[in-house]
């Protein structure tokens, strides 16, 4: 299977997290985008394979791997995890 995703690490403090947005999931409801606490959140200008621009990460060093666009997004579209140094 053939996932259209989109990965980037950050550095805060002591951890790293990476932000993986699984691209022909998201439906642009812009629920993460809106919840971010930093704003690193927008709208991709290019469209997935269903005709929506999903999300993109703008500047994964300012995620504080608070999770809450992995809650928030009702499409299982947008993961955190923690990266192990
Ligand atoms: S984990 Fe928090 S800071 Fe990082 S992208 Fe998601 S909502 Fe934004
Ligand atoms: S919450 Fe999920 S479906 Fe909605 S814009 Fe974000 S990644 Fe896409």
């Amino acid at each position: 299977m053939s996932l259209n995703q989109q990965t980037q690490v950050s550095t805060r403090g002591k951890k790293s997290f990476e932000v993986l947005v699984i691209k022909d999931r998201c439906k642009e409801c812009s629920l993460c985008i809106e919840l971010c606490p930093p704003k690193i959140l927008e709208r991709d200008s290019s469209y997935n394979r269903f005709g929506y621009r999903p999300t993109r990460v703008t500047d994964n060093s300012k995620c504080v791997g608070c999770r809450i666009c992995e809650y928030a997004c009702p499409e299982f579209a947008i993961f955190v995890k923690e990266v192990k140094q």
